[in-house]
């Protein structure tokens, strides 16, 4: 990308300037779920550009390669977006996450390939790249098999971890060392390379493993955060302008959102990021109560004579697919003189604004939508929170019980509501893999079924 003629290279920084402004406004219109779609679409037509002009560039040497590519990724995208599952969403984002990193490694490794000396500062910036690359593959590789299930989402820990760890990191900064510092073409220095990359993966499951149940979306945000910073460094050892532009809003908009996501759930980032590297603390909760059971036909009388309810979501409405059962119940209970309300949790779901999103392609108006702070002011004072496949965002422990993983996460306070229903099949914990007391309450029942099911019971006895 280094060697082109002035007119072509104004051309292209002119594009890529204009790239990087699409960018930035689909950025600022993501910020709001009405102009969401019209965010998404300036900043593909951004990429578009960006990609277009690059092929101008003279030094691109073969493009039938670079077609093939164009075309395999577009299908494959394509495909996945419209085939994905609602729920399966966040494990597809893991996976883009991950495959970020991954082509920034095979950038910043076609750098060492071009057989041409590198300054110490590309070196630099190409050791940074491979490093943040190979850590962001891997870790969203985990991250995707804990959403998905794969393999438990619980905190992965050992003994001699947090030894085992330091030592990693002291090697690969030793690597680090070796890397900037020995010349490229010395046949050490593909020692040095592949025990980095090697290392730098390890790296990577090392850093997700011991990270449990709440605080996936913190660590997600994050390695999205850092595939953007590793496509930065790639950028500076090309030299490509809009990949340096590309990769710092990723990597800034990251942040800023790890950093929201952390507020939202009372957690530093040191404290989520180094739990590899913490002693691990056993906790002894003990929940008494009894839990009472209740059909979905009983549940409509007391529906049928309330005043006011506040809808809770959490995860086990995307499952169910409630989420249009829910905004026919919620017209009913209007019609019958109710106020409804939705309490969304900044955490709910699997993914940021999974709630929102759901919500939203039921017609729900944004109007009826509060955040979690907004209803817990006044959550007392509804009739009945209707808690639709919730658990780990309404879980009273983290506010009562000192000893739980989630102790000190802020949740909705559904249990302080004069009755609580609870929609879902059994008494499985929620993603977090902890106990919820707000089922033995004794203002709580239990409605137990498919959400989906349930809401249709209640939607027909309303009807009749
Ligand atoms: P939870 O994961 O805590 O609980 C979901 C509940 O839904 C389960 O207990 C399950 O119980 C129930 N459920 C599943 N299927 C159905 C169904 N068909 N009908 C009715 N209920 C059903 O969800 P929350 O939304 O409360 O909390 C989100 C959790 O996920 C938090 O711990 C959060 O940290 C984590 N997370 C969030 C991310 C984000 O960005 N939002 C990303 C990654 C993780 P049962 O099986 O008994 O029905």
């Amino acid at each position: 990308m280094i060697e082109t003629t002035s007119t072509s290279a104004l051309v292209i920084n002119l594009t890529y300037v204009l790239a990087a402004a699409l960018f930035i406004f689909g950025l600022k219109f993501l910020g709001h779920p009405s102009t969401a779609r019209k965010g998404n679409m300036l900043s593909a037509v951004g990429m578009l550009l960006a990609i277009v002009v690059t092929l101008f560039d003279k030094n691109i040497i073969s493009f039938e390669w670079i077609a093939i590519a164009i075309i395999a990724g577009t299908i494959v995208g394509f495909f996945a977006a419209r085939l994905v599952a609602m729920t399966a969403m966040p494990e597809l984002v893991s996976l883009l996450n991950g495959i970020g990193g991954l082509a920034s490694v095979f950038v910043a490794w076609s750098t060492l390939e071009a057989g041409t000396y590198l300054s110490g500062f590309v070196m630099l910036v190409t050791f940074l790249a491979l490093l943040i690359g190979a850590v962001t593959f891997s870790g969203s590789l985990v991250a995707w098999a804990k959403l998905s299930e794969r393999i438990s989402g619980r905190a992965v820990t050992f003994k001699g971890q947090v030894t085992f760890n330091l030592l990693l990191v002291t090697t690969i900064v030793f690597c680090g060392y070796l890397f900037v510092a020995s010349p490229e073409f010395s046949p050490s220095f593909s020692i040095v390379l592949y025990t980095l990359m090697g290392l730098a993966l390890l790296f990577g499951i090392m850093l997700v493993l011991p990270i449990g149940g709440a605080d996936m979306p913190v660590v997600i945000s994050l390695l999205n955060s850092y595939s953007g910073l590793a496509a930065c460094a790639a950028g500076f050892a090309l030299q490509n302008n809009i990949l340096i532009v590309a990769g710092s809003l990723v990597g800034a908009s990251g942040i800023i959102l790890t950093s929201i996501m952390c507020k939202a759930m009372n957690r530093s980032l040191s404290n989520v990021l180094f739990s590899g590297f913490m002693p691990v603390v056993e906790s002894n909760m003990v929940i008494e109560g009894e839990v009472k059971p209740l059909s979905a036909d009983d549940a409509y009388y007391v529906l049928e004579a309330a005043q006011s309810v506040v809808v809770i979501p959490g995860y086990g409405m995307a499952v169910a697919q409630a989420q249009h059962a829910m905004k026919e119940l919620q017209v009913l209970l209007e019609e019958n003189g109710a106020e409804v309300a939705y309490a969304i949790h900044p955490v709910a779901g699997r993914m940021p604004g999974h709630m929102n999103v759901l919500l939203a392609e039921a017609d729900v108006s944004y109007e009826q939508l509060f955040e979690m702070e907004e209803i817990n002011k006044r959550i007392e004072n509804f009739d009945v929170a209707l808690v639709i496949g919730a658990n780990d965002v309404v879980n009273p422990a983290a506010r009562e019980m000192k000893g739980s993983p989630i102790y000190g996460m802020p949740v909705i306070n559904a249990d302080l509501a004069k009755n609580v229903f609870v929609l879902k099949r059994g008494m499985a914990s929620g993603f977090a893999g902890v106990d919820n007391p707000l089922f033995f309450k004794p203002n709580c029942r239990m409605i137990f079924g498919d959400a989906k099911e349930t809401l249709g019971v209640m939607i027909r006895q309303f009807s009749d």
